[in-house]
This record gives C-alpha cells, structure tokens and sequence, in this order.
C-alpha cells in the first residue's frame, strides 16, 4: 500500500503507523485539551501529540479522520470479574450475602473454563465498544481470560481469586498457582496482560494466607487486588473475631502498600482512612455495584482528602448489570453530590481522570497508558460528539460525565492497533461472541452440579497452568 502524507506547517516529514487528525484531542496530561489536533502513533506508542497548526508533516499508511469527535485516553475499569456476565439478570434484587449464597457461589461451583472464555470474550466485546481499554479483573481461570484478552486486543491486569475460606491448604494451592499464574502470563499479549494476586476478601481469607500473598507479591514486586469493607457485616464480624478492623489487619498482615488495590472501602473509620493514606493504598469506587446490593456509598470526597488516588469500576456484570464506563462515571460524580449535599463534589473533570489518568494510577501503570502523551502506549477511544445529547458543547469534561454513553465512542485504539472502528469490532465476530455466550450462559443455567466442587477442578487445573 502507498503510504499517505498528510501535510501540516510545522518543520521535517515523520513516518508514522496511524494518524488520528481533525479532533479536539483530552489528553489528559500536562497539555490539557488541544483544540485541533493531531495524535501520530508508531509502534504501538504515541509518536505526537499537538495541535495541528505547529505539527510536523506525517507519512502514514493509515490516517484516521477525527473531525466531529473527540480523542481521549482509553478508559480503565479498576475492578471487576468479567466473566460473570454469564450471570447477568439472573439474581436480582438481592443483598450482597444472599446473592452471593443463593445464586452465585453455586453457579460458580457448576463453571467450565470454556464457560469463562465465553463470558470474558462477551465481556471484552462490551467493554470495547462502550470506550474501556483496560481492566483489573479477579476471577477463576484468568488463563483463559488471558487467551480472551489477547484474541480481542484488550488490554488487562488480571488477579487469580485466592482464599482459603476455612478449607486447611487451599489457600496455600491457590496462592501457588497464581504465583504460576504470574510467572507466565506477566507481560504476555506483547505487553497488554499483566497480572496481580487477587485474596477475594479479609472474611474469606485467613490471615496466614493474606501475609503469605504479601510476602509473595513483595518478592515478585506486583500488584494485590482485595475486595475491602464492601459489606458491613462481614465488617463487624472481622471486628468480633480479630479486634481490629479489616484495614488493621491488613496493616498488620503487611498488605497495607501501594500496590495494594482495595475495591469498595465503604465502611471504614477515620483512622482506617488516613492508615490506607500513609500506607498509599489505591481505592477503586464501584458505585453501581454498591447501590444494586444496597452495600452503602464510600465517602469518596473523604478519601480523596486524605490523599489517597481513586479510580472507577464497574464490578462483575452480575451486580451492574453493564460494564458502561460511562455509565459509571456519571452515578459515581451524582451519589458522592447527593451524599454530602455538595453539587460541588466530585466535579466532571475529577471524574474523567478517576476514569483515566488515575485508574492507570492505581493498576500501576501510569508511566505507560492513561494519558494520550509522547512515549506512552496508544490505548485511545474517539467520541462522536455528533449527536443530539451532546449539541452543543460547551464543556468537554460535563459532556462526557453527564451527557455521553458508551454508544457514543466511534473508535478505539489499543496498543496502536485498531480494534474497533465505526463501531465495528475488528478483532473478533461480535454477533459469533453474543450467540456463544447466551449458549454458555443457558447451558450453565440448566446445568446439575459437576461432579467435585469448584475448588477439587481448580485444584485439578494446577497442571494447566505449568510451571
Ligand atoms: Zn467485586
């Protein structure tokens, strides 16, 4: 193919894989929004990034016509297990222990890893083309999440479920084969999978098991994913059995560290609180989440006053029901402003960055995705902002926080290639992943119970994984 030239003023010719021209361009970063520009991406990486008026010619065999939309950084869920889509509609209207009890812990007993590859494929499909392009999930067989990720160009840190939940020696197998977890897929997809150890939560792990995690992730120099304070009464119960909170025991047990990912943090004191900020936890807020299993609301103003970084999940698709990033964004600014009566808290800017520059704060990863920069990976979504909810456009962050839907995102680059466009998926058969899925999802449903629990096949499994 002959390559294009795309002229501007500015001095030199740069070659150039895609050029994305015409757009206003949310960078995200130190240059703010830029009016006109152009973003030239080359290896993966971003190239340039400017305004078009003082950018260099490119040479390119691809130039993508931004004009009408809006560049912006790729967004980043911080929390979820995306496989349970399968699971999606199928308990409602539930608290948290029950519908965990009732519905999915024994639908979980009854999971296949070809039913995970399935739920994990619909789910990255979902994700793509509502503008998420990267994701911290935490389930079983993330090795087959892995295969997922790397078939549909997403981009993902993946955490293997670890506890012990009473059971003498199943942590210490789990934890063993998420440590082989890591050994083989950290880095892997050609740089888009990393991995962290995911102990589900401090009542379903023993603290034995927690400081052996620690200890392991301390070694390794990765990540830990921990569900944290999600529910009040396992709260209170920690409290009774171990006479201190979940966060002191965590501090106790060494797991209080920046690269400790704690998912909800609802019911914390202010002591936990300014603990998790001297220790530099990230948080990650699901509001949709916590709103459908009447969890409560973490008081995010206070968090993020205390210093500590914040950024957005959707959590599993069976307590959402969608993994819309922009659908979060808009409930996580709305309840924090009814919370404290303050229309001033949490305002759409702050928002946008939870979304973005800060979830790759919190995942680590800020030195490589979250903002559209020279030197960073090109993770970037386009916006159609052609539309009636968002005429006119006065403020770029209100409309994406209030007014956009993940319907509205045309495009979407990961790791400089082009995985959606036009809202077509073009990494796998989309309408192929839905009828699969609904497959899988009916099967599971009608299926009687395997023979073994979940945690013999997973046991089982340790093979799989190799060393
Ligand atoms: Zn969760």
């Amino acid at each position: 193919m002959r390559a294009l030239t795309i002229i501007f003023a500015g001095p030199g010719i740069m070659r150039a894989d895609i050029i994305v021209s015409g757009c206003a361009v949310l960078t995200m970063g130190r240059a703010g929004i830029i009016e006109r520009g152009i973003i030239a991406i080359r290896d993966g990486k971003i190239l340039y990034v400017g305004g078009e008026s003082e950018a260099p010619s490119f040479e390119s065999d691809e130039i993508i016509d931004g004009r009408g939309k809006i560049a912006m950084p790729g967004l980043i869920n911080c929390h979820t297990h995306i496989a349970m889509t399968l699971f999606r509609g199928v308990a409602e209207d539930k608290e948290l222990s029950t519908w965990l009890r009732e519905t999915i812990w024994p639908l979980e007993s009854k999971l296949k890893p070809s039913d995970v590859y399935y739920g994990a494929l619909l789910g990255f499909v979902e994700m793509i083309k509502s503008g998420t392009t990267c994701l911290l999930d935490m389930y079983f067989y993330e090795d087959i999440v892995a295969r997922a990720a790397e078939e549909s160009g997403m981009r993902c840190v993946l955490a293997p479920g670890i506890f012990d939940a009473g059971h003498k020696m199943l942590g210490s197998i789990l934890l063993r084969r998420a440590l082989k977890f890591v050994k083989k897929y950290h880095g892997k997809g050609s740089g888009r999978i990393h991995a962290m150890l995911g102990p589900h939560a401090v009542y379903t792990c023993s603290p034995d098991l927690l400081r052996m995690i620690g200890e392991e992730a301390a070694r390794l120099n990765i990540g830990v994913h921990i569900h944290l304070a999600e529910s009040e009464s396992e709260s209170i119960n920690i409290r009774r059995i171990y006479g201190k909170s979940e966060v002191e025991l965590l501090d106790e047990v060494g797991l209080l560290r920046p690269n400790l990912v704690a998912a909800h943090c609802i019911h914390l004191s202010n002591h936990d609180v300014s603990l998790m900020a001297k220790k530099g936890v990230k948080v990650v807020y699901n509001p949709i989440s916590n709103m459908k299993l009447s969890s409560g609301i973490p008081r995010v103003k206070d968090l993020l006053d205390a210093g500590l970084t914040v950024g957005l999940g959707t959590d599993g698709p069976a307590s959402n029901n969608c993994l819309d990033m922009f659908e979060t964004m808009k409930v996580a600014a709305l309840l924090q402003k009814a919370l404290y009566r303050d229309p001033r808290v949490l305002p759409a800017k702050k928002v946008v960055e939870m979304a973005t520059i800060d979830g790759a704060r919190v995942l680590g990863l800020d030195h490589f995705i979250g903002s559209i920069e020279v030197g960073k990976r090109a993770d970037i979504i386009l916006i159609d902002v052609n539309k009636p909810h968002l005429t006119p456009l006065h403020d770029i962050y209100a409309a994406l926080v209030y007014s956009a839907r993940g319907s509205d995102v045309d495009t979407v680059i990961i790791d400089g290639k082009v995985v959606m466009r036009g809202r077509l998926i073009e990494t796998v058969d989309e309408h192929e992943v839905m009828r699969k899925a609904t497959e899988t999802s009916q099967s599971l449903l009608s299926r009687k119970s395997l023979r073994g629990s979940l945690i013999k096949r997973l046991l089982r499994r340790n093979k799989d994984i190799g060393d």
